[in-house]
């Protein structure tokens, strides 16, 4: 087992990642930018270096200063928590190439699934039910106009170097698959440098539901269920649960499996995220995360696991602590994502944190790198906490994010606490009735 691990990244779920190696009997090291010397990451990892100014270019993502921290420090390994340098292919083979171990999968992993039509037509292969469409890229208008003809319309061009909701056009119809196919080139061009794009069927009131899997890089891999994200704003996701209010647990068992089948073949090593787009009952494979993600503490809340030190697990070359028999799903759980954030616009609202209370009692997780006093840097993602809730089941559930989110004071600055506040007298929240254009419609109408 590693004696000490680096931590590049900030925030909550730097906190994550030092609190795992706590429990194991690791030393952690924090990485901060000169913006975030008061931190509380660095306040409470065991070592802490500065490695470079306040923009996360030059600090969180560079990699020469991440490599030398590890070498001043004498950290064996590197979590990369979410975000940042988290699906870096290249930052992975530096890691490798400097003797250090990266927690999380291969290079190559990482490169196949951070290319969106290689990923599909690697998932196709493996047995993963995928959203119709293109055979790979599509280079001319005309070539998208035959693929629009033969799919039928709705149609959804999307980027094959996309990411974060970028790089995409609907086309409702043939006559306006010209515009939303130059306007996806030009926009994945000048978002990722690369204007190749590819066609979906689009599906017109799906759920997003994710399927957690976690490999060993040996050839063997479980699941660990799925979890509903439908409620996006701008692609973003805000609340997130476990388990999906419209899965059955015979459904769960097929997709789980076909998964978890998909990523032991490939000999994956650590956590992952296969996405699916689910309507009529049927699974649409839309992307695979290489990585922990934001809302891994739904899945850790029904399954009472720690993805984390089984992250640290395996990269140590040790086997995962749990077989697919050993996972039985218990109740329910819900994160709300809090953002510095002002509404109705969701602007971002950065600054001093006068009063800080977070909620507790019985099935209540607060994720949070905030204190009294902190003041909230601008130069960074506008995530401040995640609040999490377990209950018995969903209804239960639901009344404890209520009673949590009444305990909790942020007061010195507006968050997006107040949209949760609405949500959850909704019926349609009530009830789990909801599919990803759910949000953005109550928005509409509730801020209009
Ligand atoms: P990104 O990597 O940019 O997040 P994704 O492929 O994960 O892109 O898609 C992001 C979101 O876009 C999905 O959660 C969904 O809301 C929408 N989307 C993507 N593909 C389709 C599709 N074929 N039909 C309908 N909506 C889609």
């Amino acid at each position: 087992m590693f004696d000490k691990i680096l931590i590049a990244n900030r925030g909550e779920i730097a906190l994550r990642v030092i609190r795992a190696c706590r429990e194991m009997g690791i030393r952690s090291v924090a990485v901060h930018s000169t913006a975030d010397s008061d931190a509380m990451h660095v306040r409470m990892a065991d070592e802490s270096v500065c490695i470079g100014p306040a923009a996360g270019t030059d600090s969180y993502l560079s990699i020469p200063a991440i490599v030398s921290a590890c070498d001043i420090t004498g950290a064996q390994a590197i979590h990369p928590g979410y975000g940042f340098l988290s699906e870096n292919a290249r930052f992975v083979q530096i890691v490798e190439d400097h003797g250090l171990t990266f927690i999380g999968p291969s290079a190559e992993h990482i490169r196949i699934m951070g290319d969106k039509i290689t990923a599909k037509d690697t998932m196709k292969a493996l047995g993963v039910p995928c959203v119709p469409g293109s055979d790979g890229g599509v280079p001319t208008v005309e070539e998208a106009l035959k693929v629009g003809a033969e799919i039928g319309y709705p149609v959804i061009v999307k980027a094959t170097a996309g990411g974060g909701g970028r790089g995409m056009k609907v086309a409702a119809s043939e006559a306006e698959m010209k515009t939303a196919f130059q306007t996806a080139r030009s926009e994945a061009k000048a978002a990722f440098g690369n204007d190749e794009v590819y066609i979906e069927k689009y599906l017109t009131t799906p759920r997003h539901i994710e399927i957690q899997v976690f490999g060993d890089g040996k050839g063997n891999a479980v699941h660990l269920g799925e979890r509903d994200c439908s409620l996006q704003r701008r692609h973003q996701k805000v609340f997130e649960e476990a388990p999906g209010p419209c899965i059955t647990p015979a459904e769960r068992a097929k997709i789980g499996e076909t998964c978890a089948k998909a990523v032991a073949n490939i000999n994956y090593i650590g956590a992952g995220t296969i996405e699916f787009l689910y309507e009529n009952g049927e699974f649409y494979f839309i992307e695979m995360n290489t990585r922990l993600q934001v809302e891994h503490p739904v899945t850790e809340g029904i399954f009472g696991v720690d993805l984390v030190r089984e992250q640290i697990r395996v990269a140590a070359g040790l086997p995962m602590s749990f077989t697919q028999d050993d996972l039985t799903i218990n109740g329910h759980s819900i994160e709300v994502r809090i953002n510095a954030e002002k509404l109705p616009n969701f602007s971002p609202c950065p600054g001093k944190i006068t009063q800080f209370h977070a909620p507790g009692g019985l099935g209540v997780r607060m994720d949070s790198a905030l204190y009294d006093g902190y003041s909230i840097p601008p130069y960074y993602d506008s995530l401040i906490g995640k609040l999490i809730v377990h209950g018995r089941d969903r209804p239960e559930a639901l009344a404890r994010l209520h009673r949590a989110l009444g305990e909790l004071i942020i007061d010195g600055i507006d968050t997006t606490v107040p949209l949760f506040h609405q949500l959850l007298a909704e019926p349609d929240i009530q009830t789990g009735d909801y599919s990803i254009h759910w949000l953005e419609k109550w928005l509409e109408k509730t801020y209009a």
